[in-house]
Order: C-alpha cells, then sequence, then structure tokens
C-alpha cells in the first residue's frame, strides 16, 4: 500500500498532512499526486469524498512552494462550480499550506469586490475562483492570467450542468499554453471529453470507484407516496417527511433533506420548522454570508437538518451525517448518487431515505438503472397508520351513513326508501303550485292552519 512519505511531497506539506490525521492516501490522492509533482496533467474521474482535493491541493502547495507571485497575477489558478465548494477548497488550502508561505485570494460573487481587488493587487499564488467572478474581475482589468502555471478544474460535470462550460473554454484561452493543467469530473460526459481533449496535453486518467458502488455502508430505502388529492400532494409529502424523520427517533443525529426546486428547498424547511424540528434552507439564491452561517452551524452540530438543493449541497464536506431525505426524486439520476454520498462517509453507517410519487416511476427507474440495483420499498408510515386505525375499529361500527340509514324510523311508506329524490323541475312545479297563480286552489300540506289568504285565487288576492 502507498504512504503518503513515498510520494515525494515536501517535508513541511507531510507534516500538514500528518496534522490533519491522514494516514494513507486515497487512491485517487495516490494516483494524482505522483503524476502532478512530476509536471504532467492529471484526468481525475472521481467524486466528492473520495479525497480528490487533497488530490490537488497537496501537489500545487508543493510546486508553488519555491517562487513568488507578482501583483495580478496569479501563479496559479483553482475553478470551483459553486461558492461553497471554492469555499471548502480555500479551507483545505489553509490547512495543508500551514507551514509554508503562500498567499491566497477566494473570487466568490456575494464578496465586495474591493477586497479581493486589494488581494489580488499585493500579488497571490493561489487564486481560487467561480468561473463568472473569475471573468467579472478579468473584464474589469484588474486581473492578468497570463502568469498562471498551474490551472485546476474542480467538479467539471457540475460546471457543465450549471452553463459554465463557455466561461471555462475562454478562461483556458486566457492562460498560457505552456500551464499544467489538473482537471476533475465525476462523469466524462462528451462535452467534458471534448474539453479534455482540447485543453489538457497527453494527461495522466486516475478514475477511481463511483460512490454508489463503493460504499455499501448506506442503507438505502424508497417510501411510495400516493396522494389522496392532487391539492393536497405537497401537503402529504411534507407530513410524510415528518413521519419519516420521526420514524428514526434518536438514531437520526442529523440530516439533510434534498429537494429539486429552490421554491421546495424554502417551504420545507420552514415547513419542518413550524413543526418543530431545527431546520434551515440552503440554496443559491441566500446571501453568501448567511448560506455560511448555516453550513458551519450544521458542521459544528448546532443545526440538526439542512434543507439542500443539489448544486449548494455540491462538493459540501460535512464529515458526519445520518440520514439523507430525499423530498424529491432528482430528475438526473447522477444527483442521486451525489446525494446519498453525503451519509455513509469514512466507513461510517448511513441511511438514504428518498420520497416517490407516481410521477416520479421514470426517474427512479433511471436511478435503479444507474446504480444497477433495486432500492428496497420501505412502508410508508402514514398509511400503515391509517391501515392499523380501519383494522383496530370494532366490527360492528357501520360506516356513517349505513349507520344514519339503520337508525332512521321505518315509515310505513314504501316509497320511503326507493323513491328518487325529487329534481329540481319537480321542487320548481311544487313551489308554482304552492303560489297559486291561478293554476290550483287546493293548497295541500297545510294541515288545519291554513292561512285564509292562501286559499285564495290571485285574483281574490288582488281585489281583497
Ligand atoms: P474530498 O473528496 O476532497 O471532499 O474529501 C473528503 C473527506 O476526506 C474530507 O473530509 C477530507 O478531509 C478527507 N480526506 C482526504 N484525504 C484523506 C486521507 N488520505 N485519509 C483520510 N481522510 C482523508
Amino acid at each position: 500500500m502507498t504512504k503518503f512519505s513515498d510520494l515525494a511531497l515536501s517535508p513541511k506539506v507531510l507534516k500538514a498532512v500528518e496534522a490533519a490525521g491522514y494516514e494513507t492516501p486515497t487512491p485517487i490522492q495516490a494516483g494524482a499526486i505522483p503524476a502532478a509533482l512530476d509536471g504532467r496533467d492529471v484526468l481525475g474521474i472521481a467524486q466528492t469524498g473520495t479525497g480528490k482535493t487533497a488530490s490537488f491541493t497537496l501537489p500545487l502547495i508543493h510546486m508553488l512552494a519555491r517562487g513568488r507571485a507578482r501583483a495580478r497575477m496569479p501563479r496559479s489558478l483553482v475553478l470551483c462550480p459553486t461558492r461553497e465548494l471554492a469555499a471548502q477548497v480555500a479551507e483545505n488550502f489553509d490547512t495543508y499550506a500551514q507551514n509554508v508561505k503562500l498567499t491566497k485570494a477566494l473570487l466568490i460573487g456575494g464578496v465586495s469586490f474591493k477586497e479581493q481587488d486589494m488581494l489580488i493587487d499585493r500579488g497571490v499564488d493561489v487564486l481560487i475562483a467561480t468561473p463568472g467572478r473569475l471573468l467579472d474581475h478579468f473584464e474589469r482589468g484588474k486581473l492578468l492570467l497570463t502568469g498562471v502555471q498551474i490551472m485546476v478544474v474542480d467538479e467539471a460535470d457540475r460546471m457543465l450542468d450549471m452553463g459554465f462550460i463557455p466561461d471555462i473554454e475562454r478562461i483556458f484561452s486566457l492562460t498560457p499554453f505552456t500551464r499544467q493543467t489538473l482537471f476533475f469530473s465525476a462523469t466524462m460526459a462528451p462535452e467534458i471529453e471534448r474539453i479534455t481533449n482540447t485543453f489538457l496535453s497527453n494527461p495522466e486518467r486516475i478514475e477511481v470507484a463511483r460512490q454508489a458502488t463503493a460504499s455499501e455502508t448506506i442503507t438505502q430505502e424508497v417510501v411510495l407516496i400516493k396522494p389522496s388529492r392532487r391539492d393536497r400532494a405537497a401537503k402529504e409529502k411534507r407530513e410524510l417527511l415528518r413521519a419519516l424523520i420521526a420514524k428514526d427517533g434518536d438514531a437520526c443525529t442529523n440530516a439533510i433533506v434534498f429537494c429539486n426546486r429552490k421554491v421546495d428547498v424554502d417551504i420545507v424547511a420552514k415547513s419542518l420548522k413550524k413543526h418543530g424540528y431545527d431546520a434551515a434552507a440552503i440554496h443559491g439564491d441566500l446571501e453568501q454570508s448567511q448560506r455560511m452561517k448555516t453550513l458551519d452551524s450544521f458542521r459544528d452540530g448546532g443545526l440538526k437538518i439542512l434543507v439542500a438543493s443539489d448544486v449548494a449541497a455540491r462538493g459540501l464536506d460535512i464529515p458526519s451525517v445520518s440520514h439523507v431525505f430525499n423530498y424529491d426524486v432528482p430528475s438526473h439520476s447522477e444527483d442521486y448518487v451525489h446525494r446519498i454520498g453525503r451519509t455513509g462517509r469514512a466507513g461510517r453507517d448511513g441511511k438514504a431515505i428518498m420520497i416517490s410519487a407516481p410521477a416520479d416511476d421514470k426517474n427512479l427507474a433511471a436511478i435503479e438503472k444507474l446504480i444497477d440495483k433495486e432500492i428496497p420499498r420501505a412502508d410508508n408510515p402514514i398509511a400503515a397508520e391509517e391501515k392499523q386505525k380501519k383494522a383496530d375499529k370494532p366490527k360492528t361500527d357501520k360506516p356513517k351513513s349505513e349507520k344514519a340509514k339503520a337508525d332512521k324510523p321505518k315509515t310505513d311508506s314504501p316509497k320511503s326508501d326507493s323513491a328518487p329524490e325529487p329534481t329540481q323541475d319537480a321542487d320548481r312545479n311544487k313551489r308554482g303550485k304552492r303560489n297559486g297563480r291561478g293554476r290550483d286552489k287546493d293548497v295541500v300540506g297545510m294541515g288545519d292552519h291554513m292561512p285564509g289568504f292562501i286559499a285564495m285565487s290571485f285574483d281574490e288576492r288582488k281585489a281583497s
């Protein structure tokens, strides 16, 4: 088995790795680090949770240790699809670079340009950025990319989903042709293949096992829901989610609830809070400071339930989550793998429960095809409870309508049970008769106490 000390990393970097508590390199690290240190391009096909951040951060720190940055000309560039992921890479960088003197800047949206400009002006060794914000700085003339020696693209498949590929291509073309490229993607879609063929030069390709096949420590379940009425579907789904959280009791120490749409992230978080759960939302439309606060609180155990969208949660490193709830069946099957990968990390046990409505059948089948297994169906606790209630009812208890019929005193009239209800027309006729209107003079149904005027004809009444 490879040891970190076999990887030709500098003693200062190795010391930081030791301080982080890592004993042996993960497969992506064992494959990518030596190739990167040799100056080769790397194509890493790996997902989050495999240790891929260290697989590019460690060689980056090692290689940049010598040399100095010039104003506005970063020496290396790490591109990430989301702000959270960029912030996480920056955190990793701080951990691993604690024994060397390197400068970094984080360029993400939601933070003032002024502060970021100041850092760039001073000169940075490592620039960690989201593509949009990086190009904003470039267009404002504050940044030159001609000094970039190493460029890292992290989570390229997510960049593709988010429409960042043209930005990435542009950034590639702004950096020197001689740069070294470390490129990471969980999957190799044809568009990603095209980019790597265009911008990577004879890369070392390292592919690590898909998380879905690797993590056997995750218990997966799907609970089927059939709304009683269309307009009650959302409410019933939220009820079911609460029942599923409650069902696992104390075993559910903390959880991430995934929704497909941002609007549902907000609604579900609000609803859980209303019902006494410690929950908060995280999605791309929230202020950066708010997102960071929520995430920190979830990480340190202050917050129990994080309700999230895929983009916001992508790549988040949250060490131990006991449960993942898929409030919605994801429409991209790969997202299922990413979502459930938030639990059962590093050999721990985890549970992933998904709610599926009849409309989700197609997406559910696509997920099962991707992971190559059938997700066990679990009981719907609400439906089961209702069934039980029905079964517990004493047998003599007739349904209400029958009971009412049974209680009704029987009349002599044979018509009473079988006569059809009067139609509206029949009612109208009756009213016409009651009015008299010169048609029927005999008024029926008033007993002996009929006021005299009612018996009069219309003409007689008019005259009196
Ligand atoms: P990543 O795939 O980069 O998001 O890393 C997932 C998690 O694994 C993070 O919590 C890392 O701190 C941790 N990690 C990275 N490398 C190692 C290693 N060699 N041994 C143990 N844990 C690691």
